[in-house]
């Protein structure tokens, strides 16, 4: 890669940050707030982290509007970790979870779940990839201790557009790695929502659960103590060392979307930067194509192919050496699909995604002949 500043990174995650952030980290990096060391040097139990731990979640129940009978828990494990963790922690109710896989980590969620209960997919998995089974034709198991699904798939560029409907006593999960903070969503509807914060609101490290009270308390006893979510929420967090420099630049990056207007405001961005994107693959003649269908298409994470009649593999390679040119990174699809990836977090500006759409027009002028 280059090492101009300016790079425009489109990367699917470990993701782009915001730049102020990014700088204000640096400001603080060998001495934060006249400790005379750097916040990855002082204890997790001190004050300096406890209020960044606070501060943390507290905004997270600001810009999300968290309902009060909900707690806000970070841990670490990575997107993965929480997979298994949210089985261990609420599969114990009735051993049974309902899964709408919908694409690669909803399929990997409901693996991972299987080893600890039994997992009923709500639907078959789909042969062609890009769609979700409508609602009224998914089998649910009304038995079940939740119900499953990814709000936004990142590889495959699938994303619920509407909360699924769920059985009252069956609790909504739901992955939002890839989609948190990028659109409003009504937390009371949700028995659980978690993700990785590394794609929209900070970097690698943390894990963010946001848990309805009365779903806390009943972990299966092979829980490490690391995962159980009982555990972490009594502890406030700190039930043994958490990252703590993620966390802080998690605080930061949260912060920053305050500024930018919330959830509201990174929400009225997305429809944007995803707008102009999708009108240059559909208004290029067949010259891009998405493989999603429409009304499923990702605002987030957008995979496209170059070149009639489905993708020419050498085309997406000469866009992706342009690009670079260009400093734009991180275009390539994901080695499972293929083809050309734009992934338009929160940190993504409107800017950058008018440069990659002037890019992809005049490559369709000297190129689609
Ligand atoms: C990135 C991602 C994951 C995996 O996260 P890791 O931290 O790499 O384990 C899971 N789910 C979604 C939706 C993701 O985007």
């Amino acid at each position: 890669m280059g090492s101009s500043s300016s790079a425009l990174n489109f990367g699917a995650g470990p993701a782009k940050l915001p730049k102020e952030v990014l700088s204000e980290v640096q400001s603080e990096l060998l001495c934060y707030q006249n400790c005379g060391m750097s916040i990855m040097e002082m204890s997790h139990r001190g004050k300096e982290y406890d209020k960044i731990n606070n501060d943390a979640q507290k905004t997270i129940r600001e810009l999300l509007k968290v309902p009060d009978n909900y707690r806000v828990l970070f841990m670490q494990g990575g997107g993965l970790g929480g997979f298994a963790a949210i089985a261990m922690n609420l599969i114990n109710r009735t051993g049974s979870a309902d899964y709408a896989v919908t694409g690669t980590w909803s399929a990997a969620a409901a693996k991972e779940a299987a080893k600890y209960g039994t997992v009923n997919l709500v639907f078959p998995k789909a042969d062609k990839p890009g769609a979700i089974p409508n609602e009224s034709a998914w089998t649910r198991n009304p038995d079940a201790s939740y119900l499953y699904y990814c709000d936004n798939e990142t590889v495959d560029g699938v994303e619920f557009h509407t909360v699924p409907q769920t059985h009252p006593d069956v609790p909504l999960v739901a992955d939002m790695s890839s989609s948190i903070m990028t659109k409003k969503v009504d937390v009371s509807k949700f028995g659980c929502i978690f993700g990785g914060a590394q794609k929209n609101i900070g970097p690698a490290g943390v894990v963010f659960v946001i848990i309805r009270e009365d779903l806390l308390g009943k972990p299966m006893k092979i829980c490490p103590a690391i995962m159980d979510f009982t555990n972490i929420n009594k502890a406030n967090s700190v039930h043994n060392t958490p990252a703590t420099f993620s966390v802080y630049v998690m605080e930061k990056v949260l912060q920053w979307i305050k500024k930018m207007g919330g959830v509201e405001g990174m929400e009225k961005q997305s429809e944007e930067k995803s707008k102009l994107l999708y009108d240059a693959i559909n208004n290029s003649d067949g010259f891009y194509t998405s493989p999603i269908d429409k009304e499923v298409q990702s605002r987030i994470n957008i995979p496209f192919r170059i070149g009639r009649p489905n993708g020419n593999e050498e085309l997406e390679k000469k866009f992706l050496d342009e690009a670079e040119k260009q400093y734009m990174y991180q275009l390539k699809g994901h080695r499972s699909v293929g083809g050309i990836r734009a992934s338009l977090y929160n940190a993504v500006s409107l800017a950058d995604v008018k440069s990659l759409v002037e890019l992809m027009q005049r490559f369709k002028k000297e190129n689609d002949k």
